[in-house]
């Protein structure tokens, strides 16, 4: 299992190509998506598409998470900034969707949320991702980008790429291509954090997870007993 995902999102051309591109492929993907871009009050003639975009994700099986309304470095900012940009961006996606999204990806990656972040954005389960990042919003070498990842890939990894840019949706097919090849499968962030899990485990939000390895059990936690 490879969980690709994609940041910075929707973007009206890419996200619609990279979703088309998803489902020839029977594969599932997840989306780190930004508040601002999917938020009605915006005055913005993107708006609209992107809010179809978001829902064509749902109904396809993807998973659609919380990747700040502004795009903000969350631990540069006050708690109540942070506050504001996880929950607001959340009650927009649960406006979209009918659900709260489970898990938030910090603009910049785990090393910019400090623990008291993650307490804020708890009980979201903060992703980020293994093996390269190819810096796709800046390199625009596919061939290149696409040896990087088939390279770093394990089973279990957690894919990094941004859904704005041509260049990153091509290397995500392409990638995928070769990955098939070797027997992989595209699964959601949620599913591939849930494989360890079984009845006795689960996720805990002050840990950063950056990816799930076959039987590694070292980030979850016992759940409660429930009282009888
Ligand atoms: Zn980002």
């Amino acid at each position: 299992m490879v969980a690709f995902t994609f940041d910075d999102g929707p973007d009206p051309v890419q996200t619609k190509r990279l979703l088309d591109g998803l489902q020839e492929r029977n594969a599932k993907a997840t989306f780190f998506v930004v508040g601002m871009k999917i938020d009605p009050e915006q005055q913005d003639v993107r708006t609209k598409t992107n809010i179809q975009l978001i829902q064509r994700m749902q109904a396809e099986g993807h998973e659609i998470g919380n990747h700040t309304y502004t795009h903000c470095y969350l631990s540069q900012a006050t708690p109540s900034q942070v506050y504001k940009e996880l929950s607001k961006t959340s009650q927009i996606i649960e406006m979209i969707t009918g659900a709260k999204p489970k898990y938030m990806r910090p603009p910049g990656g785990g090393s910019l949320t400090a623990p008291w972040v993650r307490k804020i954005a708890s009980p979201m389960i903060t992703v980020c991702w293994s093996g390269v990042d190819t810096r796709d919003w800046e390199c625009r070498n596919v061939t290149k980008m696409v040896d990087q990842i088939v390279k770093s890939v394990r089973d279990g990894s957690i894919v990094l790429l941004h859904d704005n840019y041509a260049t990153s949706v091509e290397t995500a097919f392409q990638a995928m291509d070769r990955l098939a090849g070797e027997g992989y499968r595209f699964v959601t962030v949620d599913t591939l954090l849930s494989r360890n899990l079984g009845t006795e485990y689960q996720l805990n939000p002050m840990r950063i997870y950056s990816a799930m390895y076959p039987g590694d059990l070292s980030k979850l936690q016992k759940k409660e007993l429930q009282n009888a």
